[in-house]
Order: C-alpha cells, then sequence, then structure tokens
C-alpha cells in the first residue's frame, strides 16, 4: 500500500473553518456496525475540516441494541435525539440473522415518515471503471409503501400472501419531489417505472399520478415505460436517462443496479427524507469482513453527508467537500476496491484517503464536473393536493377460502349457501378464473378467491347482507380466509377482475 504523500497530489487551499459554536446545526450520528466506524470516523473529519459547523449527538444502533433484545435495533432513547435534531447521518449496521429481528432501515424510514429515498448514480469515467462513462442517473425510489409494509400472511397450507399498498397521497408527494428535485438541480427529464399492464390499480394508480404531476412541469420532459424494458434500457443505455421515480421494490432493485453500472455500490451516498426528518447514509451495508482493515472506501457516506450539508443549508462546505473528493478520485488515490493499476496512483486505507481529502480541500476537479451546491437552501419541500371524495358503493365481495375440492362441487357449496341477496359470479385460483367456464389444465391449490356480487344487476349490497352470507359459508363448513370489499368509486370498479373474465 502506498501512502497518499507519495502521491503527487492536487495543490490544497489553505482552509480555514470559522466555525462558529452558536451557529452549530445539531445533527443525530450512529457509528454502527462492522465498517460503519471508520468510515463515519474519515466522513466526520472530512467534512468537519470541510467546514461544516454540525453540534454531534451520538445515537447506539445494530448489533449491540439488537443483542439487548430491542428488535427494531436502535436505542428507545435515539427517537428523542432525531426528533430534536431532524437529521440522522447514519453508518451501515449488520442485520441479525434469524427471526424476530426488525430491519432497522425500514423501521426508521416508516416511523419517521422518510418518504423519498434519493440516489445519485454518476460515473467516474474514466478514473473508476465503468461501461458507461456517460452516465448521470437520480433515483428516486419510494421508500414507505408497496411491498414493504410488512403485510403477509399465511393464508392456507399451500398459499402465503404479502400486501402491496400504493396510496395516492404517497404516490404523489415521492413524484412531486422528483420533479421539484429535477427543476432545483437543472435536470431535464424525469422518468417513470411500473408494471401497469398487470398491477392495473395499483401500479396504475402509480402511473396516473405520475401523469397528472408531470403535467405541472411542462418544462421538463416525462416518460413511462413498463419496469422491465426500464430496467433493461438503464442497465443498456443509462445515459439515456436522467431522474427515475419508481415504486418502492422497483426502487430498492433499479437503485442497487444503477450504483453498481457507475462504478461501484461502495461510491453511492443516499438521503432518505421526510416532511421535517431526514437520514443520510451510505447504499452499502456493515462488510464485516472489511471491518478492522481501514480499508473501506467510505465515499458512500461521504456523498450522503454531503447531501445532508446542502440539506442543512451547509451547500458552501457540501460543494468544497465534494469538489476535493472528485480532484482526489481525479487524482487516482484510491481505495482497493476501486483501485486500478491503470488509472489509480495510489492504493490507500481509509484514513488516507480522508487525508487525501482533507489536503483538497479547496481545489476543484480538472476533468469531472465540479459541483455548485447553492450555499443556503431551504429542503424541497411538497404538498399534496387534496381532493373531493369519490362516491364509494358496496357491489360485492370476494371471499378467500381453503379448499382441496374440485372446483364444480366447491361451486355448487357455494352456490347453495349465497342466500337471496348475493350471488356467486365467479372463481379464481391463483387469480386465474377457474369458474365458470374453466379448464382442465388450470393448475390449482387449495385457495380460491370466491366473487359474490348482488343478484341485481349492477346493484349494491349492505354490510349485514355480507355477514348473513359469511354466516351462511361458515354454516356450511366452508373455511374461508378473508372477505374483501367489491366498492366503485363514482360508478368505476375499484377491483381487478380475474384473469380470464
Ligand atoms: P455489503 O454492502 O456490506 O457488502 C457487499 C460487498 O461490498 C462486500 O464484498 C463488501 O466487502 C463490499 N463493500 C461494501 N461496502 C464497502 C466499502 N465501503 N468499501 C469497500 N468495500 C465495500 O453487503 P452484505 O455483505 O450483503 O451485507 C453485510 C451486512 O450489512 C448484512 O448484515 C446486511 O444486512 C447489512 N446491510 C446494512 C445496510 C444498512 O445499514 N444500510 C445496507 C445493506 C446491508
Amino acid at each position: 500500500m502506498t501512502s497518499v504523500g507519495a502521491v503527487t497530489g492536487a495543490p490544497s487551499k489553505e482552509l480555514k473553518v470559522t466555525a462558529d459554536a452558536a451557529l452549530a446545526v445539531p445533527i443525530t450520528v450512529a457509528y454502527g456496525d462492522g465498517i460503519g466506524p471508520e468510515i463515519m470516523e474519515a466522513t466526520l473529519r472530512i467534512i468537519t475540516a470541510g467546514g461544516a459547523n454540525l453540534a454531534l449527538e451520538e445515537v447506539s444502533i445494530g448489533e449491540t441494541v439488537y443483542q439487548q433484545g430491542i428488535t427494531a435495533g436502535i436505542e428507545p432513547a435515539a427517537w428523542n435525539s432525531l426528533r430534536r435534531t431532524k437529521v440522522f447521518l447514519k453508518a451501515p449496521i449488520t442485520t441479525p440473522q434469524g427471526g424476530g429481528f426488525k430491519s432497522l432501515n425500514v423501521t426508521v424510514r416508516k416511523t419517521l415518515g422518510l418518504f423519498a429515498n434519493v440516489r445519485p448514480c454518476p460515473s467516474y469515467a474514466p478514473f473508476v471503471a465503468t461501461k458507461h462513462p456517460g452516465m448521470d442517473v437520480v433515483i428516486v425510489r419510494e421508500n414507505e409503501e408497496d411491498l414493504y409494509g410488512g403485510i403477509e400472511h399465511r393464508q392456507t397450507e399451500d398459499v402465503t400472501q404479502c400486501l402491496k399498498l400504493i396510496t395516492r397521497p404517497g404516490s404523489e408527494r415521492l413524484i412531486r419531489y422528483a420533479f421539484e428535485y429535477a427543476r432545483r438541480y437543472g435536470r431535464s427529464k424525469v422518468s417513470c417505472f411500473t408494471k401497469d399492464n398487470i398491477m392495473k390499480l395499483t401500479d396504475g394508480l402509480f402511473h396516473r399520478v405520475f401523469d397528472e404531476v408531470a403535467a405541472e412541469y411542462p418544462e421538463l420532459e416525462s416518460e413511462h415505460l413498463i419496469v422491465d424494458i426500464g430496467a433493461a434500457r438503464l442497465a443498456d443505455t443509462p445515459d439515456a436517462f436522467d431522474v427515475i421515480v419508481l415504486p418502492n421494490l422497483y426502487g430498492d432493485i433499479i437503485s442497487d443496479v444503477a450504483a453498481q453500472i457507475a462504478g461501484s455500490v461502495g461510491m453511492a451516498g443516499s438521503a432518505n427524507v421526510g416532511t421535517g426528518i431526514a437520514m443520510f447514509e451510505a447504499i452499502h451495508g456493515s462488510a464485516p469482513r472489511l471491518a478492522g482493515y481501514h480499508l473501506a472506501n467510505p465515499s458512500g457516506l461521504l456523498l450522503g453527508a454531503v447531501q445532508m450539508l446542502v440539506h442543512i443549508g451547509q451547500g458552501e462546505a457540501g460543494s468544497r467537500v465534494h469538489n476535493a473528493w472528485l480532484r482526489t478520485i481525479e487524482d487516482g488515490i484510491h481505495t482497493p476496491d476501486i483501485y486500478d493499476s491503470s488509472v489509480s496512483t495510489a492504493e490507500v486505507g481509509t484514513t488516507d484517503f480522508a487525508d487525501a481529502v482533507i489536503a483538497r480541500l479547496g481545489a476543484v476537479p480538472n476533468t469531472l464536473r465540479a459541483v455548485n451546491y447553492p450555499s443556503h437552501s431551504e429542503p424541497i419541500a411538497v404538498q399534496v393536493r387534496s381532493r373531493p371524495p369519490a362516491r364509494k358503493e358496496l357491489v360485492g365481495m370476494d371471499v378467500f377460502l381453503e379448499s382441496r375440492a374440485p372446483v364444480a362441487e366447491l361451486a355448487k357449496d357455494l352456490e347453495a349457501n349465497a342466500g337471496p341477496d348475493l350471488k356467486l359470479v365467479m372463481i379464481s385460483n391463483r387469480g386465474q378464473k377457474v369458474y365458470p367456464d374453466g379448464v382442465p389444465e388450470t393448475f390449482c391449490v387449495d385457495h380460491w378467491r370466491c366473487r359474490f356480487q348482488a343478484v341485481q344487476p349492477g346493484g349494491s349490497v349492505t354490510h349485514t347482507q355480507v355477514i348473513d352470507l359469511l354466516s351462511r359459508l361458515a354454516g356450511g363448513g366452508l373455511q374461508f380466509i378473508k372477505a374483501e370489499g367489491l366498492f366503485t368509486f363514482d360508478g368505476h370498479a375499484g377491483f381487478s377482475l380475474g384473469q380470464g373474465q
């Protein structure tokens, strides 16, 4: 390993930090597990030297907290600190194996309403190897909803279920955030990826809200792609994208792909932004096998910290740190994860890398684009528009039940117990209609969705009629698992049809 001193570095201006303790912005800091303490120490050293004026409140998260039996992995006192400072700089943690533990990240994001996960993924070619030298994508991922509610049930011997929730306000504030972000940072296009050709109601809502919000930003180009082709194009031609906004699961996967093809997951930082509180972190984990060797790349956490400085109105320090970091990368001073003898000039550890960045504070990159954040900007604020509620009407009930009986026999039992107000209109298995007019080839499990609607075509039903129906089904020995109301909203069906219906 070469020491930084041996490298012909860039000239660095002497930095005069006039940190005024009275103006110091309080932030909550967690050192995390594995490489967390090493990269946090390096990050704090760099940003303090770069002029960040911070008052740190340290809290415990991760392994030690989990070991105390606190299943969320964050000490209870930390919540008060987070409410007080409203800013969280967090190192990665090691998630314990086995059941009974909750994801700390998901808990923090959801508890504090951190709805937008913003992850810039630029490439640093030719200084960090990448197949996509022109890439400069920002992923804005929804952070609280979708399949991440953790609402899962085992329903039958054969079947488990995870509930996917997409909400209008959740989608709207995220999508507005993406457009506001694009406007503030001079981006020209916002792309949206969903799978609404299949999930017409949930992803369909996200897409519809995207189109509505996009119409309010005519100066920005907007486009929607089905997520599979969107992901393929991103992996192949990332230069074609600018800002991409996605629901939670697609965003989780695609943001890692984007960071990796830009150069390395070890170099991406992210901001988790809410209406009042925000959390900043590296996207990678605690790399336990690297811990203690002081070889980890602190860049991901450092770039998360730069986003934090911009967020708290210390953009000048953010620019100084970011530009010094770009210059360090450009000068070829690289940690082992990105070291490449064809472009690197020195292979350094965490501490020497931090020293190299500090030595370049005040310098700007020669080839890579320098940043220039506004010195005092307000965090991006978004409002969700209020809408008059739709006229909602109950028109039937999907009763899910467990049975091993053949579908014809099941249908006979259901029809016998339907009663005077509701009639059986359809049975589906795994979403595929199997009654009436099913075909023998359809593979069926022990989980049936049985759709009952008003006997009068297009008529409404009452909750009492539904309860009577469920009582009759239970009396007839039918093992129902759950009942899901079929509603219309201003006359439009709020439920999907069975495939084949
Ligand atoms: P990881 O990101 O920790 O490591 C993946 C690979 O990247 C490893 O080879 C590692 O050595 C390397 N790597 C990661 N960060 C690096 C850095 N800064 N410098 C150099 N190399 C780096 O992912 P993992 O191994 O799947 O997970 C390890 C632990 O981290 C698990 O317990 C996981 O649950 C946790 N995790 C935490 C977070 C978080 O706290 N935000 C995120 C992801 C994973």
